[in-house]
């Protein structure tokens, strides 16, 4: 029987990442006041956080109001974005952020070898994770939906985005969290403000400094419902895909949504896959790229481009840190003993 575990937690906890910041917060620091807001968009839970006093909170308004544009903008479900149509009626996107969105994925596609492939959606949905109840589709379907899936049948022309194919459709799932984040972040600072925390269900952005200090992150503990390691960032993004955030187990085995393009199923080998970068719609482009690579390649992936880290959890629980990262990482437990279970 279909057992459906970790939806809605997912939706609750929201993300792979999580603060460690919450215990120092103005409650124990009255002289160091932080304004904190939430809205759900994207599918989870949207945190701000902004150190000041009750003044900066219009400026919070404003960033989540971008924020839930975006989110109206490139969900393929709503009927009134352009990428609904484009998904639907084969009619052609001009939308420049839509297209620029598509062009940075598609950069991103190209350097992973296919990885990340934002015309997913036709695969997404067989598995039924746009719904409540995702299942195991039979294999010919599966083997049937690949042929409408490939980055490669995408092409901007003329600042148009077309497909070859009119049976194509596009799911930002991937990276319109990070994107979002990013734009957020930017109208922060045009309201003046140079100390953030935004976080988009595990997609953040450290803007400056915590009155003085990096802000202090931690990395969900992919079996458990700590964080398993912190790090102390500032002007950087860090973005998790986990297979813990949206899955299914049928006999016994743990299917999740992140796929593997080349094979229709969901990607293995890794079960956390951070990336930390200064673009948080690159560290969202390549968390997810990494996820599907596995330990091996996506480690190569990371050597080979400049200012991108990870930080990895395999199936049987080991964590990789790149090199680079590794001597500025304060990990403060490396061990997830008896976490790697379905
Ligand atoms: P993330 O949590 O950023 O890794 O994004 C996962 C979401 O992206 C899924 O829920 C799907 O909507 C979509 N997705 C799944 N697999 C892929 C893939 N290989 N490339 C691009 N998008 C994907
Ligand atoms: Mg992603």
């Amino acid at each position: 029987m279909k057992k459906i575990l970790g939806w809605i937690p997912a939706l609750v906890v929201c993300g792979g990442v999580l603060f460690i910041t919450q215990r120092f917060m103005s409650a124990r620091h009255p002289q160091e006041p932080i304004q904190k807001m939430t809205r759900f968009l994207m599918d989870t839970y949207c945190i701000m956080q902004v150190p000041g006093d009750a003044s900066v909170r219009d400026s919070m308004t404003q960033a989540f109001d971008r924020l839930e544009e975006i989110d109206k903008k490139f969900n393929a479900l709503n009927p009134t974005s352009p990428v609904y149509r484009f998904n639907h009626e084969n009619s052609p996107i001009t939308d420049p952020e839509i297209v620029g969105l598509v062009q940075t994925a598609l950069d991103v596609s190209a350097k992973s070898d296919g990885a990340l492939d934002i015309t997913v959606f036709p695969l997404v949905d067989l598995w039924g994770f746009y719904g409540s109840t995702p299942h195991l589709p039979g294999d010919g379907k599966i083997q049937a939906c690949l042929k409408h899936v490939g980055w490669k049948n995408l092409a901007i022309e003329g600042g148009k985005l077309i497909k070859h194919r009119p049976d194509m459709a596009l799911d930002f799932g991937a990276i319109a969290k990070g994107y979002g984040v990013g734009e957020a972040v930017k109208v922060l600072k045009n309201c003046g403000i140079r100390s953030a925390l935004v976080d988009a269900g595990g997609d953040l952005y450290m803007l400056g400094t915590r009155y003085g200090k990096p802000w202090h992150v931690g990395i969900r503990e992919p079996r458990g419902t700590g964080v398993f390691g912190g790090m102390k960032l500032t002007d950087r993004s860090m973005a998790t895909s986990g297979d813990y955030e949206r899955y299914f187990i049928k006999a016994g085995v743990r299917y999740h949504h992140i796929f593997d393009p080349k094979t229709g199923y969901p990607a293995h080998g890794l079960i956390s896959a951070t990336a930390i970068t200064p673009d948080p719609t690159l560290a969202d482009a390549y968390s997810t790229a990494l996820f599907v690579l596995g330990a091996e390649r996506a480690l190569k992936l990371v050597a080979t481009t400049p200012d991108l880290e990870c930080v990895l959890v395999t199936e049987a629980g080991r964590v990789l840190i790149s090199p680079r990262l590794q001597k500025s990482m304060a990990m403060t437990d490396l061990t997830l003993a008896g976490q790697t279970g379905k």
